[in-house]
Formats: C-alpha cells, sequence, structure tokens
C-alpha cells in the first residue's frame, strides 16, 4: 500500500471494487427476495436404467429466473447463497417442492434432490425431511438425496450419524461427484452410501483415454463388491453409453438421455419425457 501507483490505475482499481460490491448487495438483496416472488424453479433430468433404457426418476436441479439477468446458474448462486445464509431456506423450498411434485408421479420413480454442504450439517435437517415426507405423501424409499464428499469431510462421524438416520426412514443416499473429492474410498468404506455417482468428468473421457476406462472399471467393480449401486453422470455420446453398459454401471444421467426441462404437473409425468429422444434412443417408460 506504500507503493505509489500510476493514479488512472489505481482510480480504475478503486472503481473496479466498488461495483464489484455493489453487484454483489445486489445479488444478495435479490436472492433474499427470489422466493417471495416465486422465482426458482426445478428442471427435472431423467435417470434411466443402463440395461433396460427404463426411466427410473428424475434429479432436481434448481433454477433461478432472474427479472433481468435471466437464468442464473446454480453453480453461481448457491456457494453464494451459503456465504449469506440463505441455503437452508432455498433448500427447504427445493426438497418441499420436490417431494409434492414426485408424491403425483408414477408409484416406481424416484426423486434425487441435492442437499448443500449447510443443509447437510443443519441440525434440524432429519425431522424436517421426516415432516415433508408426511405432508407429501412421499414414500421413503423415493427419495434419494445427493451428497458431496465436501460436506461431509469436516466431520465424518456427524455425518456418518446422518446418514444412518435418513437410512433407517428408508431414505435413498448417493454419494455426488464421486472422485473428484481427496476422501472417496475411506467414505466408502465407513458410510452408508446406497448409491455412488462417477462424476462426469471421467465419463467425458470414456472412449478418449484409458485411464477414464480403468478408474471407471475399479469404481464399477469396487461398489459391485460393497453392495453399491452406480450411476454415471453427464453420458452425452453413444460409445460412453455402450461402455458405461459393459463395465456394469447400473444408471445412465445426461444429454444423452435428455437434458434437466421443466415437467407439467400432470399426474402422469412419467409419461413425459423432458425432451424429444433420438428414435433409437428412445426409453421404455414404466407405463
Ligand atoms: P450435480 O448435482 O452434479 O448435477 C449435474 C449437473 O450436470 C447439472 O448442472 C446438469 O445440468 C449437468 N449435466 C447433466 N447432464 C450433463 C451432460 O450430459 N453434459 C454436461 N456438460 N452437463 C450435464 P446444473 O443444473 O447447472 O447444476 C450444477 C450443480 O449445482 C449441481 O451439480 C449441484 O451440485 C448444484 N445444484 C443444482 N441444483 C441444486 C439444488 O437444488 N440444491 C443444491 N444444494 N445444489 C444444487
Ligand atoms: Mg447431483
Ligand atoms: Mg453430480
Ligand atoms: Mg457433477
Amino acid at each position: 500500500s506504500a507503493k505509489k501507483e500510476k493514479p488512472g490505475s489505481f482510480r480504475w482499481y478503486e472503481s473496479g471494487m466498488e461495483s464489484e460490491l455493489v453487484q454483489r448487495r445486489e445479488l444478495e438483496s435479490d436472492l433474499r427476495q427470489a422466493l417471495l416472488r416465486n422465482e426458482f424453479a426445478l428442471h427435472y433430468q431423467p435417470v434411466v436404467d443402463t440395461t433396460s433404457n427404463r426411466l427410473t426418476g428424475y434429479e432436481a436441479l434448481l433454477r433461478w429466473n432472474h427479472p433481468t439477468r435471466g437464468s442464473v446458474s446454480p453453480a453461481d448462486f448457491i456457494p453464494f447463497a451459503e456465504q449469506h445464509g440463505l441455503m437452508i431456506e432455498i433448500g427447504d423450498w427445493v426438497l418441499r417442492t420436490a417431494c409434492e411434485e414426485a408424491s403425483r408421479w408414477a408409484d416406481e420413480l424416484t426423486v434425487s434432490v441435492n442437499l448443500s454442504p449447510t443443509q447437510f450439517c443443519w441440525p434440524n435437517l432429519v425431522p424436517r425431511i421426516t415432516g415433508l415426507l408426511e405432508s407429501s405423501g412421499l414414500p421413503a424409499n423415493r427419495l434419494e438425496l445427493e451428497i458431496t464428499e465436501t460436506a461431509m469431510m469436516n466431520d465424518v462421524a456427524n455425518a456418518k450419524s446422518v446418514l444412518e438416520d435418513l437410512r433407517a426412514l428408508g431414505i435413498l443416499v448417493a454419494m455426488d461427484d464421486f472422485g473428484t473429492g481427496y476422501s472417496s474410498l475411506s467414505f466408502l468404506r465407513t458410510l452408508p452410501f446406497t448409491r455412488i455417482k462417477i462424476d462426469r468428468s471421467f465419463v467425458q473421457d470414456l472412449g478418449r483415454t484409458k485411464e477414464s476406462l480403468a478408474i471407471v472399471r475399479a469404481v464399477t467393480g469396487l461398489c459391485s463388491s460393497l453392495g453399491v449401486a452406480t450411476t454415471a453422470e453427464g453420458v452425452e455420446t453413444e460409445e460412453q453409453r455402450r461402455i458405461l453398459k459393459r463395465e456394469g454401471c447400473q444408471q445412465l444421467q445426461g444429454y444423452l438421455l435428455g437434458r434437466p426441462a421443466l415437467l407439467p404437473p400432470a399426474k402422469d409425468a412419467a409419461r413425459v419425457m423432458p425432451m424429444e429422444l433420438e428414435s433409437s434412443m428412445q426409453l421404455e417408460l414404466v407405463h
């Protein structure tokens, strides 16, 4: 700070700081209003069974339609909501909406809901979810909660007890973005996950690098020995699908199967696919 700078660059830097601060304040107040103004929506991405090609359920993905900025990515506003203490309230809206909407789908379909680190550590999580299952009428075994390694890192003992409580209720628990954290293997050993979701970064290199194949093969093999189901994220090509099927990965999710989209609020959402699929890819729906 003692170092002298050119007046011009100094002023520019200051005004840059100020405008960033103003923007952050604006984003914070907009985010606080978003629930009241009904600007959030859930998009649903299909998850399909690899061997039968049948729809098994959908992952709920949060969308924010900002009045002037348009659609804001969850990757941008969720970390921000976490920092500003808004994630419990937003996450609660996601859970309630997902449970209510999924309760009107066909009986076989599951809904997968992402939990942020703060939500996962919230002491009221298990009673709140119990209440939401009751009020929506969604059976516990049709709700799957997706949790990343980051959310469990700080307190593994607490993570274990929360996961055990959720499992005792019959709720399914998936480790999201598997392989991108630091403790994947030890978490698999100690935490009662019912499923792991193989991160898109490994899936995308399938057919291109032998390392990605080696990792996917090791993960599916390990999970099958441990009795943990696997889902591949970010499946975009027929070749990836073929390899994942051959390697015994049970579920597929990705643009090849369908993009996240709004579902009509019909009783028979199971019949409606969020996008038109190539004819070779037509899914056999449950009903
Ligand atoms: P995620 O849970 O790993 O979700 C998968 C992301 O990959 C989604 O991005 C989805 O749109 C995208 N995706 C799916 N298939 C493909 C594909 O074939 N190719 C590519 N390139 N991408 C694909 P999205 O919707 O932008 O969400 C990003 C992340 O934000 C999610 O990653 C999740 O961590 C978080 N998120 C989304 N909704 C919620 C929510 O309701 N609560 C919380 N806590 N986090 C959420
Ligand atoms: Mg997820
Ligand atoms: Mg994921
Ligand atoms: Mg991911």
